[in-house]
């Protein structure tokens, strides 16, 4: 039989994160292990509020699945339907067993999870690095101590949002998304998108809230950047009646419930024309590494939830410049992160 245990880990942000719906300065992740014969399979969740999750409810989740999960690692498809369908998984907890299965499997045959997915490592992907909203003058400091990445990520949703895009631009050329978490309304997203449209922004990040995939469409109509669902979109089913709305979609691992529903979101949306963006939540290194092993896939990343925190337990995906590096090891190739690497002793 596959056997299941967890832990809670409590992650600690480097900076207050906050975004149009609040502040945080730490994070409950729970870390999974599955294990079955000799082999071993790590997953995370990175529970979320806007979807109804807490730690608890993770764990309420996590107990339900351990009398479905069966006796037989390789039957991905079979094991998932089914905590789906009579254990009412879902969404990050979902996506905890769903990266450990594959970790385990993979791990099993020796292979890194990417070419047991017949994906490629070999490819140019880079991710931005996120400034969270905050004063502008926090922001802007948050910019000028991120480094070199090619893209930011500007969180917006606050009342000076066009002033802070502006402060931010007078301190580099490289470009920005922004994503003001559904703050905006369709007016304000279509006066917004007309007047950043020449302050060098890739797209408009869930703009405004997620209820009327139709709304989005007006914003997308209205004013000249490409338009992303974040929020509005969460698993596959989501994606047909967004399609006409929208240039593309944010595919979470923790949203969707892990690897295989989010290679099902990617194949649904390409058939669809649209672009698709791989994000992520707070994650250790262990979510995050699991979602870059899809990166061949994807047209755009942002995967810097482990660049936010300071106490890592893991080591995996690394990154030079914002390029993202897979790991050679078999699975989802993490390992433990040495006590002293990198602890903040703050
Ligand atoms: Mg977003």
């Amino acid at each position: 039989m596959i056997e299941m245990s967890w832990r809670q880990v409590i992650l600690h942000l480097t900076h207050p994160f906050t975004l149009s719906r609040g502040t945080s300065t730490e994070k409950t992740n729970i870390l999974i292990t599955l294990r079955w014969e000799d082999f071993e399979g790590i997953g995370e969740a990175a529970p979320h509020s806007f979807f109804g999750e807490t730690p608890e409810t993770i764990e309420q989740q996590l107990e339900r699945s351990i009398p479905l999960l069966g006796a037989d690692p390789f039957r991905l498809e079979e094991i998932l339907s089914r905590l789906r369908e009579e254990g009412g998984v879902s969404g990050s907890a979902l996506a905890a067993i769903d990266i450990a299965l594959h970790d385990l499997v993979a791990g099993s045959l020796g292979v890194p999870l990417y070419r047991f997915l017949g994906l490629s490592a070999d490819v140019e992907r880079y991710t931005s690095f996120t400034i969270a909203l905050d004063t502008i003058e926090k922001m802007v400091a948050r910019l000028k101590e991120a480094g070199t990445f090619p893209v930011f990520k500007i969180k917006l949703g606050g009342e000076r949002d066009l002033e802070a895009i502006r402060a931010l631009r007078a301190e580099t050329d490289v470009p920005f998304r922004v994503d003001p978490n559904g703050a905006w309304t369709v007016v304000e997203a279509i006066e917004g998108g007309e007047e950043l449209k020449d302050c060098g922004i890739e797209h408009l990040e869930q703009p405004i809230p997620p209820e009327d995939p139709a709304e989005l469409g007006k914003v997308g109509a209205g004013q000249p950047l490409p338009v992303y669902a974040d929020e509005s979109c969460r698993v596959t089913g989501d994606i047909p009646k967004l399609a006409p709305h929208v240039d593309g979609i944010n595919v979470k691992l923790m949203k969707c419930g892990g690897i295989r529903e989010a290679m099902r979101m990617i194949a649904v949306a390409r058939a669809y024309g649209l672009k698709v963006m791989l994000g992520c939540m707070i994650e250790t290194s262990v979510g995050i590494t699991a979602a870059a092993h899809l990166m061949s896939l994807v047209d755009c990343l942002d995967l810097d939830g482990n660049l936010l925190i300071d106490n890592d337990p893991y080591v995996g995906v690394t990154h030079q410049d914002g390029k993202l590096r897979l790991p050679a090891g078999p699975g989802i190739g993490v390992t433990r992160r040495k006590p002293s690497a990198s602890t903040s002793t703050a």
